[in-house]
């Protein structure tokens, strides 16, 4: 993509003028596998039942919809409650336009000073930093991408950093964090008064328990959530934060008024109403997941051990094994590591297609066992 040039009458900010707006391309493909969408559409059982939800609110949209969200606060509570065995009320929930108006709002109520990440890992972080002014810092990880908490301690200690970022299981990598290293974290992180934000939108793929398990331990601990990826429901644009009510008071000072429209607060109720069934897919996307990650191996690509419902792995040529995946109709995500390909888990059709197209790109042969 080449820079945008802005005319001179514009007054845009000069620190965005050189950024590009964020955001995987979409193109029609056969199998699109780059953002990291759940692949299982809902059933027709759960498409009638927003339907009907949907019909019931339009009946209201004269009015302005529940500025803090009150019921889906609480059904989110107690969704968490139920899957962490945890105690949230919904003075612990926040929830917005996606996980990303969520990290939005953290940067405007907690941003300004500085901020830190571990890279690589979601872009978004310092990108919202970017354009909230807040100076980011980007730490750094081993080069199998796994944290080492005495030194991701030390780049907190150093930078003191107001709000600090882990993701777990990390994107683009798949790497999950054991719950006793977050708890490191925090613990540094309090001692130089920052908040430690755990970025879980790929949580309920993981085994290792939520971070949600740690916050009556540390005020300073923030779980972001989100319903786009295991709970397959990324159109509806709903996350959420899990966090001490101090936290969550402070996020309603930077909230827009009515910014969770009263539809989205509907059908997101009636998504928890189902969350088995929205979440009935996860267990075959972790099987398939591994199924992918041994037909790469076969292919002889490194695979990075994930737990999320995608997978980094080893191409020759990042931009050539895209390009050439993208011309036999598969999208993957290059998400600019030098040598690697980040592919999400699709349906076993998609999948297979992948593994396929993957096998020609790279010239070599499936031996038929497919
Ligand atoms: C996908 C993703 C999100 C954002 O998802 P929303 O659709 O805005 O909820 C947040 N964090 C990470 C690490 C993600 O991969």
């Amino acid at each position: 993509m080449s820079q945008q040039q802005w005319p001179d009458w514009l007054p845009l900010r000069s620190d965005l003028r050189n950024l590009s707006p964020y955001g995987a391309p979409q193109l029609p493909s056969l199998a699109q596998l780059n953002t990291n969408e759940n692949p299982y559409p809902p059933s027709k059982k759960l498409v009638s039942a927003i339907s009907q939800r949907v019909e019931e609110v339009a009946g209201s949209l004269n009015r302005y919809p529940d500025r803090d969200a009150v019921e889906l606060r609480k059904g989110l509570a107690n969704f968490l409650n139920e899957r962490s065995h945890t105690t949230l009320s919904e003075a612990n929930i926040w929830a917005a336009n996606g996980s990303n108006e969520i990290i939005q709002s953290l940067f405007l109520a907690f941003g300004g000073e500085s901020a830190l990440g571990f890279t690589p890992s979601y872009s978004m972080h310092p990108l919202i930093a970017q354009v909230t002014g807040t100076p980011w810092t980007n730490g750094v990880r081993e080069s199998d991408f796994t944290l080492d908490i005495a030194r991701a301690s030390d780049q907190i200690r150093a930078t003191k950093a107001k709000l600090i970022f882990v993701t777990t299981p990390n994107n683009p990598t798949g790497t999950a964090m054991p719950l006793a290293d977050i708890r490191v974290l925090a613990k540094v992180a309090a001692e130089n008064s920052g908040l430690l934000a755990v970025d879980e939108a790929y949580a309920e793929f993981s085994n290792e328990p939520s971070a949600i398990t740690l916050l009556g331990e540390f005020p300073n601990l923030l779980v972001i959530r989100t319903m786009s990826k295991a709970f397959a429901f990324a159109g509806a644009r709903v996350g959420y934060l899990a966090a001490n009510k101090e936290v969550i008071s402070a996020l309603q000072l930077v909230r827009l008024p009515y910014h969770l429209g009263a539809i989205t607060q509907a059908i997101a109720l009636v998504a928890l109403e189902h969350s088995d069934e929205l979440l009935a897919n996860v267990a075959t996307l972790v099987a398939d997941r591994q199924w992918m990650s041994e037909q790469l191996q076969g292919l002889g690509a490194d695979v990075i051990p994930s737990s999320a419902n995608f997978l980094l792995f080893t191409v020759p040529s990042s931009k050539e094994i895209w390009n050439s995946l993208l011309d036999q109709g598969v999208l993957v995500r290059d998400v600019g590591l030098s040598g690697y390909l980040r592919v999400t888990i699709g349906n076993a059709a998609e999948n297979r297609r992948f593994i396929d197209a993957l096998a020609k790109s790279l010239g070599k042969s499936l031996g038929g066992n497919l």
